[in-house]
């Protein structure tokens, strides 16, 4: 007697079968249907967090489609900006930013305030956006109701990075976000470009100061309104005591800054939480301080003014490098510089004048 196959469902002898039961099933893609610049800015306005990660993907996204409706959803977005507190956070890998965040974050959000952490990481494109602002770094903060937090944006240049992650401030003022992170790692110049976009600028540093502060460079200590001696705890608060004195006595050596504020230092335990709220009440007040004498306001606006220099430059690379007639010819003038017939100057004169006459 023939054996019973087991399987209910059994192929036929010369019956041509597919491989599967829908073979394109898998090639179909489940595209979500593309919102309105309008539901955009109502569910950001709304404070939805779902909507609003969806907005900062278009923004950082190649597709010109996608960027173009991002530009229009930010630009309807600007006047729902709620007054906010920027604060740009760095320090080297290892000296606890992220326990940091988490630490400082709970006493933020604690008090009542919606906080953004964002982040900007020129090295993401290689490490996938995994060193900073990663959600699995600040597994508390990232699933309370008040905190948005958001890995960062991949990008071939630092000043794509930067202007990306300046819009996506924009963004989350607008869902009601008042405090807002921006986290980078103090190896850099991304401490630059986070400084062109934050109010306050505070530098984590090691107990282990030493006479290089840990090759930190002078112009971030400059940069810095508070440092902060974290891991200011068991055997390391006394060499945390040295080194704050050390940076005390550094900051004393710069210039008066043109906010009027006197550059503090403190030590902090993000594991202990000791110092935390201290930190919170120096830059409360140095927001009360820099409200009062106009200075928060006039920063601002001079951050706004490089912003839309650096956007002009952004703009015009953009365009340049993707008209069709550069396309075209810039190859061949490449060659030309290489070989020496042609200078680099005379070169770009002629290129540039192609862009602008055509
Ligand atoms: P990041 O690379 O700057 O983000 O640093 P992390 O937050 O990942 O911290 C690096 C290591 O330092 C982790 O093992 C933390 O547990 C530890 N750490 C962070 N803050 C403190 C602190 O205040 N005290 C002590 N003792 N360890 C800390």
């Amino acid at each position: 007697m023939k054996k019973k196959d087991p399987k209910a469902l059994h192929i036929q002898k010369g019956v041509v079968s597919p491989s599967s039961i829908n073979p394109n099933l898998s090639k179909k893609r489940w595209k979500r249907k593309q919102r309105s610049v309008e539901e955009y800015v109502k569910g950001i306005k709304e404070g939805n967090r779902v909507v609003l990660s969806q907005a900062i993907t278009l923004i950082e996204s190649q597709r010109s489609s996608h960027q173009e409706l991002a530009e229009q959803i930010i630009e309807q977005c600007l006047p729902f900006a709620v007054p906010s507190i920027r604060i740009g956070i760095t320090g080297t890998p290892g000296v606890g930013k992220s326990t940091f965040i988490e630490a400082f974050g709970q006493e933020i959000v604690n008090q009542g305030h919606k906080l953004a952490v964002l982040a900007i990481d020129p090295s993401s494109q290689v490490n996938q956006g995994s060193i900073l602002g990663d959600k699995t770094r600040m597994q508390e903060l990232s699933v309370h109701p008040s905190v948005f937090i958001r890995p960062s944006p991949a990008g071939d240049s630092l000043g794509g990075v930067a202007r990306k992650t300046r819009e996506s401030i924009a963004l989350c003022e607008a869902a009601g976000y008042d405090v807002i992170l921006v986290e980078t790692v103090g190896v850099g110049q991304s401490e630059v470009a986070v400084h062109s976009m934050v109010d306050f600028f505070l530098l984590l540093l090691l107990p282990n100061s030493g006479d290089e502060l840990q090759g930190i460079k002078r112009g971030i200590m400059e940069m810095a309104d508070l440092i902060a001696i974290n891991k200011a705890d068991g055997n390391a608060l006394n060499s945390a005591k040295i080194a704050r004195k050390q940076c005390a006595n550094a900051l004393h050596l710069f210039p008066p800054k043109t906010s009027g504020w006197i550059a503090q230092s403190k030590i902090c335990s993000a594991l202990t939480k000791v110092g935390i709220p201290e930190i919170w009440e120096s830059i409360q007040q140095y927001n009360q301080q820099t409200t009062q004498n106009g200075y928060y306001e006039s920063h601002r606006a001079a951050q706004a003014e490089y912003w839309l220099h650096e956007s002009i430059v952004y703009q015009l690379k953009e365009r340049f490098f993707k008209h069709p007639h550069i396309q075209e010819k810039l190859h061949e003038i490449e060659g030309q510089v290489k070989e020496g017939s042609l200078s680099p100057f005379k070169g770009s004169e002629l290129l540039l004048k192609l862009f602008f006459d055509k």
